[in-house]
């Protein structure tokens, strides 16, 4: 008798332990990949008036890709905060860029690491504070270098040699392949330092984005008329905000520029970089100062010379993304891992008149987003739900099947390919800190449904704004006193006063 129950014991261990190896294999790895002030105008997934991306294509392609995706603060460390706990910036105390992360709260990686997940991060972190809940680290000092960029191992300063995002994708792939603990699944997170300012393009790329033309937004000449806190922004591409040394590496002599004689671009870089830079930005320079350019000619060059090089660091960033890609489609790891696409907020590609970003306005209120995961996710699914990145870290512990804490303020995105009519957000809220900063962006919050939107700009000023994005896309002409939409302003009020309530954002002495 004893025997018999001591086998039956036996063989029900069994069972569970092949259970739990076979639960364990199909709990999916997460490969997120986001970049930095990447536009979705940038992406031909959503745009094909400026660059061809088949790489970052192929993820949306062969999943999911969110047509009505949107950032909660747009700024780099803010949003990476808002990454890591599903938190408005308020609740988790991240809300500009100055300060440190206060890494000891909750985050999505610490909680897959308890439930079993091994996690890393590599490349950009920004957010001053040691990463925390991650098996591995390797990240760029702050902004981080372009070229033979140092990275922080863990605590310790190493310097690489080559391009940052070949770099940074190598350092993952070394850590895919070498260092992760191939017994458990993993979430590894690949932070581009590319596209930020100062859009230092790889060499390799010079002669596809020489002298290339792009068209112009219609709204390049804005006169901010109806919008008071537009007009007194400091981000024109038109005006000396955009430095035709530092931005525009026209940094020879003979140029004029606010940053006199910056020539910072080339510091780290190998004779070999440094020729080939020399040669390719003096000869722009030189049939620039031929052209001798005035007024509207002079500030639509700008435009050109700036959209060259930030599409070069766009294709070397997509040609790397490409090769991570190819890397799991080699080593069987397609079919069982997650792959996500997005950047830390939008960009201004020319709107306006502007680059940079925090601006409730479209552009850089929106950020791509795209999902690739097999046999879930069917391909060439378009969403057009508003999704926000506070459902970024509830989304990634859903499909871990690790339970969602009650505090965390996004919602998972699941249901958006797993039902067929899920019940759904109407609006989303959004608020801006960092002020006053450079760029000049005043202090602002808001509501936008899919067809309004609302936006309160305070601090120093106390100005309304709505747009009606249906007749107005471009944001163009604030109709708050347009009697009209009286009844629609008042219900938005409502509703984004219902939202500061749900988010915990009505402490009215901080804002
Ligand atoms: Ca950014």
């Amino acid at each position: 008798m004893f025997r018999i129950h001591y086998l039956l014991f036996f063989v029900v261990l069994v069972l569970f332990s092949c259970q739990n190896k076979k639960k364990e294999q199909q709990r999916p790895n997460i490969l997120y990949i986001m970049s930095d002030d990447h536009g979705y105008q940038a992406i031909s997934a959503y745009d094909q008036r400026y660059i061809n991306t088949p790489n970052i294509d192929r993820i949306a392609n062969e999943g999911v890709l969110f047509t009505n995706s949107f950032v909660s603060n747009s700024i780099c460390g803010p949003s990476r905060a808002v990454l890591l706990t599903g938190k408005h910036c308020h609740i988790n105390g991240f809300k500009e860029n100055k300060g440190a992360f206060d890494g000891s709260q909750q985050t999505f990686p610490k909680l897959l690491q308890k439930a079993g997940y091994t996690t890393a991060i590599v490349g950009k972190w920004h957010l001053k504070s040691d990463p925390t809940g991650f098996d591995y680290w390797n990240i760029l000092p702050g902004q981080g270098a372009y070229y033979n960029p140092d990275f922080i191992e863990m605590g310790k300063k190493k310097r690489y040699e080559g391009y940052a995002p070949y770099v940074t994708t190598d350092i993952a792939i070394d850590w895919l392949e070498n260092k992760r603990d191939k017994s458990k699944p993993f979430c590894l997170l690949l932070h581009h330092k590319a596209v930020h300012r100062t859009w230092e393009p790889d060499t390799a790329d010079f002669v596809e984005f020489y002298n290339k033309q792009y068209p112009v937004p219609d709204n390049y000449f804005d006169d901010y008329a109806t919008r008071e806190a537009a007009a007194a922004q400091k981000m024109s591409i038109r005006k000396p905000d955009m430095d035709i040394a530092y931005d525009l590496k026209m940094e020879y002599d003979g140029v004029k520029s606010r940053f006199k004689w910056f020539r910072t671009h080339t510091g780290r870089m190998t004779p070999e970089q440094k020729t080939k830079w020399d040669e390719h930005y003096q000869k722009i320079q030189k049939e620039f100062m031929a052209k001798d350019l005035k007024g509207k000619e002079y500030e639509l060059w700008k435009y050109q010379r700036f959209m060259q090089d930030y599409l070069a660091c766009v294709r070397s960033m997509d040609n790397s993304i490409g090769e991570v890609l190819d890397y799991l489609d080699e080593h069987g790891l397609t079919d069982n891992t997650i792959v996500i696409y997005t950047s830390d907020q939008g960009f201004w590609l020319g709107e306006h008149g502007w680059f940079d970003k925090r601006f409730m306005y479209e552009q850089s209120f929106r950020t791509p987003l795209m999902m690739r995961y097999p046999g879930h996710i069917k391909p060439g699914t378009k969403c057009d739900k508003l999704v926000q990145n506070i459902d970024y870290a509830p989304t990634f512990l859903d499909l871990a099947g690790v339970p969602i804490p009650d505090d965390i303020q996004g919602v998972s995105l699941t249901p958006l390919w797993e039902e067929k009519n899920p019940e759904w957000r109407g609006a989303l809220y959004y608020h801006y800190y960092e002020f006053p900063n450079e760029h000049m962006v005043k202090r602002h919050y808001g509501i936008r449904t899919k067809r309004y939107k609302l936006i309160h700009f305070y601090n120093d000023i106390d100005e309304w704004e709505f747009f009606d994005l249906e007749k107005d896309p471009e944001e163009m002409l604030n109709q708050y006193d347009n009697t009209e939409y009286a009844d629609v302003i008042k219900d938005l009020k409502k509703q984004l006063n219902d939202l500061q309530v749900q988010y915990k954002d009505t402490d009215r002495s901080t804002y």
